[in-house]
């Protein structure tokens, strides 16, 4: 397990150490050091160990590429909860159990999930706007916790007393659960043209 850091290298043919240490360097230590210093390094064995940079970017593109290898559609305002949740579900084969018979489950449309990326991008959606989102999204059963994301990457401050999400990010707004008790149905491709929400007649939604 020559990986293993600060554990000895081992001659492949004479089965004993080489003298040289599995060691971890910095991006410094690798910029600035000749091949001579490293190996020298590697020689003394410090037995330093370095804390990995945990980056949410990274974490985000590594999620996005899988979801990509397993076909699974995802936009900007996914949270990685729910990738890893489709992730799960796409390389499991026991389907975990949903709230909602998925016989009920449809995937949000085309132009609300425009309308979602262009309300991220403004900052900013109407009343209404966020009526067709959640409605959008409790049909297609998201979970709270993801609904939630959606309406704070929107509008990115502290919740106040607005209903759409909380300051807890696994409880939903005041008023997401109100749609989720009485069971509201999405809204028609009618009303959402009505609405200026689809502007395409083409568009999938009916
Ligand atoms: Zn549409």
């Amino acid at each position: 397990m020559r990986r293993i850091v600060n554990t000895a290298y081992i001659s492949k043919i004479e089965g004993t150490p080489t003298g040289v240490w599995c060691t971890q360097f910095s991006v410094d230590d690798i910029m600035k050091l000749d091949i001579a210093a490293l190996y020298a390094l590697a020689m003394e064995n410090k037995g330093k160990t370095i804390a990995p940079v945990k980056s949410p970017k990274a974490q985000r593109n590594f999620v996005e590429f899988l979801c990509d290898q397993h076909d699974i559609r995802h936009t900007v305002s996914n949270s990685i909860d729910y990738m890893v949740n489709r992730l799960t579900e796409a390389t499991s084969s026991i389907k975990p159990m949903l709230s909602i018979s998925s016989e009920y489950i449809k995937p949000p449309r085309e132009c609300i999930i425009k309308l979602i990326e262009l309300s991220i991008e403004r900052g900013h959606s109407s009343h209404e706007d966020n009526k067709v989102i959640a409605f959008e999204l409790i049909n297609a059963g998201w979970s709270d916790k993801d609904i939630s994301f959606v309406f704070k990457s929107i509008y990115n401050e502290p919740a106040g007393n607005w209903g759409w999400y909380t300051n807890d990010p696994n409880k939903a707004g005041s008023k997401i659960d109100a749609i989720r008790a009485k069971g509201i149905n999405r809204y028609s491709s009618d009303k959402l043209h009505e609405l200026k929400v689809c502007n395409d007649k083409h568009c999938g939604c009916s």
